[in-house]
């Protein structure tokens, strides 16, 4: 599965804030095996978030948008997820009964706008919050507030599966442009995906389909490379 991320908010693009809802969706759908294939960061502008999900609902199995929910002036993207839909935004009368139930609140004293979603789209409650998610086909609209967003996102995790992956790790230290021939056959001879990370030692990451193989190459390349000395031996 091939999953697009986009994270909406002015202050993400002024280096304001920094982008950790970015982050944090990258960890938890490579843990699950699913295929970030993009993050895209964009400002709260309703033509521009809804270019982005159109384009990225066609390519990518779904989309994930965090950000820019909530009835404030500045929070557009319900808006902009409806326009790319071509639906109308209104008052959600699942997500008005939950805040009414669940969330202590009663439908009069909520701020207009507060809980409008696409229409047909399903509400994903605010556990953390006030301004309840949306899931419209492989769209998922989430909050920008980080704890929020975390706890929308376990309740919709199950949808996004993939092959779970394997992973092992080789030091080596030695220059990473003095790897680059032994990466490249190490990748080629067992199916694997390599990454390096340099900084003092090189740090290889061999990501595998199985535990056996990550095993394998892992060994193969531990015998063929120039190890730290590991403090305490
Ligand atoms: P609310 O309904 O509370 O307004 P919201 O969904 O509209 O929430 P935003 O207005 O986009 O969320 O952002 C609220 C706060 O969440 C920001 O001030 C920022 O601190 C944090 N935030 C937003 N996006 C991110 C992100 N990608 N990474 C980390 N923090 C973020
Ligand atoms: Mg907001």
């Amino acid at each position: 599965m091939r999953v697009a991320i986009v994270t909406v908010g002015d202050e993400l693009l002024s280096g304001d804030i920094e982008n950790t809802n970015a982050t944090w969706l990258c960890a938890r759908l490579s843990d699950r095996g699913v295929d970030v294939a993009r993050v895209t960061t964009i400002s709260d502008d309703v033509a521009t978030i809804a270019r982005v999900v159109n384009e990225y609902r066609a390519e990518y199995d779904a989309v994930i948008v965090t950000g820019g929910l909530g009835p404030t002036h500045d929070d557009v993207t319900m808006e902009a997820v409806a326009a790319a839909f071509g639906r109308s935004l209104a008052q959600d009368p699942e997500a008005v009964e939950w805040l009414e139930s669940e969330g202590g609140y009663s439908a009069a004293d909520l701020t207009d706008g507060t809980a409008d979603l696409p229409s047909g789209a399903r509400m994903i409650p605010n556990e953390e919050g006030v301004a309840p998610g949306a899931a419209l086909e492989s769209v998922y609209v989430l909050p920008g507030v980080p704890d929020e967003m975390k706890a929308m996102f376990e309740r919709i995790e199950s949808a996004f599966d993939g092959t779970p992956k394997y992973t092992t790790t080789v030091e080596a230290d030695e220059p990473e442009s003095a790897l680059v021939d032994r990466l490249i056959e190490l990748r080629d001879r067992f199916g694997v995906t390599v990454g390096s990370y340099p900084g003092g030692t090189v740090r290889v990451k061999i990501t595998a389909d199985s535990p056996s193989v990550a095993e394998e190459a892992a060994a193969w390349l531990a015998d063929r490379v120039t190890h730290p000395e590991s403090a305490g031996e």
